[in-house]
């Protein structure tokens, strides 16, 4: 094993993935982190991810130890490890995007809407901080608005029907992928795992609306199912701090 390639940018990105995928629990530390952006990792994972990344090939928990051996390398590396029992499981994060004003929809629709919403999130992944990644980005509900589609059975809430549901998540996917573009999920790589998207619907009288929360899984987790938040009416006004 080439052992000398490795070089802290290899620790980094195994950092950056653990924060999108997080710690397998068999994978835990028992006895030190490697501490990194105020969070806390176990180095034995980490330096496993790293030299994959490093050589291309997968290094098995049996082939090396964890302990003083792993630790060394990654303190030579600038890392700093130190004793700890918490596991090395960094916290979940989930990042919020709030939206200083009123919601798009409320001033733009159809296609200018949807590009301010598109560079609103170019902006974020632009903005990044370096080595930081989410497992969730969430925009603000009713992020986005469009139309009912036609069709409808007219029920709501808890009483809403499947066919409706499909109806409707495809007319809010329609919307959600013109503004979540091949370029944004360009700019998503290594910072988010996912993205919930707030999107809701309603007919020309305005009644009734439905929030629909969409996620777009990272390539290598299949899509989530969209999901209708029930009882959910028109005119109701969606703190834009808040996520979905
Ligand atoms: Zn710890």
């Amino acid at each position: 094993m080439k052992q000398s390639v490795l070089s802290s940018a290899h620790v980094r990105a195994a950092i950056v993935e653990i924060q999108l995928d997080g710690v397998p629990k068999i994978r835990r530390s028992t006895k030190f982190c490697l501490q990194f952006g105020g969070r806390h990792f176990p180095p034995k994972y980490v330096l496993e991810l790293a030299l994959n990344k490093a050589t291309g090939k997968s290094l098995l928990p049996s082939e090396h130890s964890g302990g003083d051996e792993t630790n060394r390398r990654l303190a030579a590396l600038g890392f700093q490890i130190s004793e700890c029992v918490c596991g090395g499981i960094p916290d979940q994060a989930i990042a919020r995007i709030v939206i200083d004003g009123h919601p798009i929809g409320d001033f733009l629709s159809g296609e200018k809407m949807e590009k301010v919403a598109e560079n609103i999130l170019l902006d974020t992944f632009k903005a990044w901080p370096p080595d930081r990644s989410a497992r969730f980005l969430i925009t603000p509900g009713g992020f986005l608005k469009s139309e009912l589609p036609a069709g409808l059975s007219g029920r709501s809430g808890w009483n809403s029907v499947d066919e409706d549901f499909a109806l409707i998540q495809r007319a809010a996917e329609k919307v959600v992928r013109r503004v979540v573009t091949p370029n944004v999920l360009r700019h998503a790589r290594n910072k988010v795992a996912s993205i919930t998207i707030g999107i809701d619907l309603s007919d020309s009288a305005r009644t009734p609306a439905e929030l629909v929360a969409f996620t777009y899984f990272r390539w290598l987790h299949p899509p989530m199912d969209g999901q209708v938040l029930p009882d959910t009416v028109s005119g109701k006004r969606v703190d834009p701090g808040f996520g979905s």
